[in-house]
């Protein structure tokens, strides 16, 4: 069974998967029908399209960046490469990363499946990696939180948090007005003012996210360009997709010690938004 390699052959479009099967029923009316030419198939257009099934710790800081994604970048105008659709998976009052990974498989089925979950202070992350190298779903794993993502936009930035996302959210407040009032009064949206202020910046927050891996303390991780590397985290699966690029840590460096670090850099790539 493979999660990736897009829908073809598949279900072409999300959702019909779930329809049960529309049983014809014989009758005389139908069997007086004249015969009629079978619908064409979709346009190649439709196929070329990427389902990815996106399952997000948090019920909106990671669900309004996905969709924003696939506003600005969904139909492939802007990146020139395969049309996608993400389809955010998550719940209110949020999940903890084990509960992100079963989430998304349940919901991704056959379909290409991936994982957002931090650092935090969780206990389950290595039961989610498990859960997730078991299925093949890639996991774009934020030490101390998804916040550190959003900050990278506008600048670099290092240090162990250990688990703490209190100077990120500071620092990412002082980064942008836009987002002045980040995480006051349960606000952690990202919408309007706040994705035009992450607009034209992808590719300065992919590159600080890797050197962030240059920076790892473990020392043999590198940023270099990482499709080459075979293992993200001890059990994961190879990955047939080129697109896919791995995370540059070493086999042998513990996830949990990546700190600070983001993963979600590999979703951008992926998605033909940056160049790897
Ligand atoms: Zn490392």
């Amino acid at each position: 069974m493979s999660t990736r390699g897009g829908q073809q052959g598949q279900h072409g479009a999300e959702g019909q998967a779930d329809e049960p099967p529309r049983r014809k029923r014989k009758s005389r009316k139908d069997e007086e029908k004249p015969l009629v030419a079978p619908a064409p198939p979709p346009p190649a257009d439709t196929r070329a399209q990427r389902v990815l099934y996106v399952g997000c710790e948090g019920e909106s800081t990671e669900p309004d960046y996905l969709n924003y994604l696939n506003e600005r970048f969904g139909d492939g105008s802007l990146t020139g490469g395969r049309r996608f659709r993400i389809q955010p998976v998550y719940a209110k009052n949020g999940l903890t990363p084990a509960r992100v990974v079963a989430q998304v498989q349940a919901k991704a089925e056959e379909d290409e499946a991936w994982a957002l979950f931090d650092r935090d202070q969780h206990h389950d992350i290595p039961e989610a990696l498990r859960l997730a190298a078991e299925q093949g779903t890639e996991v774009c794993f934020s030490h101390p939180s998804f916040d550190l993502w959003l900050l990278l936009h506008f600048q670099a930035f290092g240090g162990k948090r250990s688990g703490s996302s209190e100077h990120v959210v500071d620092t990412l407040r002082q980064a942008d007005p836009a987002f002045k009032n980040f995480d006051k009064r349960n606000d952690k949206s990202v919408k309007d003012g706040r994705r035009a202020a992450l607009k034209e910046k992808e590719s300065a927050a992919v590159s600080h996210a890797r050197s962030l891996v240059a920076q790892c303390e473990h020392g043999a991780c590198k940023a270099k360009s990482t499709r080459k590397d075979r293992y993200q985290w001890e059990g994961a699966p190879e990955r047939p997709d080129p697109l896919i690029p791995h995370s540059g840590h070493a086999v042998d460096c513990p996830v949990l010690d990546r700190d600070p670090s983001t993963d979600v850099w590999r979703l951008l790539v992926s998605l033909e938004i940056v160049d790897a």
